[in-house]
């Protein structure tokens, strides 16, 4: 297996894996999305709500507030803490939302009793409130995982293509056809032929195939090779959530062969 890092920011990363299978790309894409554990907002109790959204659009907009802890390692999901999933501090962190109009509420709102919770952004809008209307909420978060509910979803868009490759036949006359049709600007025409660049950018969308007369250019798919883009949706440095998905697969694989050890 080869990896190559092709770009890295705080919440986004693409890289180049090869010698792997779709299946193996994928399972880090599906673990990013389901498998990383996060807090996200679980019940409310809303006391006044005079705002124009109802109560159940409200909830729903705090519970896609991502979330940051300071340690997440601290809390434990509900099910597996020590109180049974009844609810304690170990497994679920308070908070409140008290707002008046005029002016828009915002995630910087929405206070939590543990001074180490925190929205990931502060300006997410949750609702507008006019002059004299009021938002006066309770809940707690918790910690699941993306499959129970997108709201607990780590990354938000991931995604893998395979790797592109492009060749150009000696049947290419430089017409400049292809560098007009591409919208990713791979290629350009030199000395009477076209040459590609940075193929890695090609989004496979084949509009410089039709757009070539000549039929000059073949555009396949390296089969054992992808660009995997994944990005976090706030609760982590998008490195931490790759590496997160990555321990999870393995931690899951050690399962397996334990239990095929058992049974042997
Ligand atoms: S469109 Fe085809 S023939 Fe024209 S420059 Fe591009 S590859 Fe060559
Ligand atoms: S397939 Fe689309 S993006 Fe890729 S090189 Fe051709 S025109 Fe450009
Ligand atoms: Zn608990």
């Amino acid at each position: 297996m080869k990896f190559e890092l092709l770009q890295l920011e705080e919440d986004r990363i693409r890289y180049l894996l090869s010698g792997v299978t779709a299946a193996f790309a994928n399972g880090i894409r599906r673990a990013c999305m389901s498998e990383v554990p996060v807090l996200a907002i679980d019940e409310i109790s809303i006391y006044d709500n005079t705002s124009v959204l109802f109560d159940e659009q409200v909830g729903l907009r705090l519970g896609e507030v991502p979330l940051q802890a300071d340690d997440l390692s601290v809390f434990a999901q509900p099910e597996e803490c020590q109180c049974g999933g009844s609810g304690c501090p170990g497994c679920r962190v308070d908070f409140m939302l008290s707002a008046e109009g005029p002016g828009m509420v915002y995630s910087s709102d929405i206070q939590f009793t543990d001074p180490s919770v925190r929205p990931a952004f502060d300006k997410i809008p949750i609702v507008v409130l006019g002059e004299g209307e009021k938002l006066v909420i309770e809940g707690y978060a918790t910690k699941h995982v993306g499959k129970e509910h997108s709201k607990w979803q780590a990354g938000t868009l991931c995604g893998y293509k395979n790797q592109p490759s492009l060749e150009i036949s000696e049947s290419c006359d430089g017409c400049g056809k292809c560098v007009e049709a591409c919208p990713r600007n791979i290629f350009t025409v030199e000395g009477g032929r076209a040459k590609t660049t940075n193929t890695l950018e090609c989004s496979l969308c084949k509009l410089c195939v039709d757009a070539c007369e000549p039929g000059a250019i073949s555009l396949s798919l390296i089969p054992s090779s992808f660009v995997v883009s994944i990005e976090s949706a706030g609760n982590m440095p998008v490195k931490e959530l790759v590496a997160k998905a990555a321990e999870e697969i393995k931690r899951r694989a050690e399962d397996l062969d334990a239990k095929l050890a058992e049974l042997a």
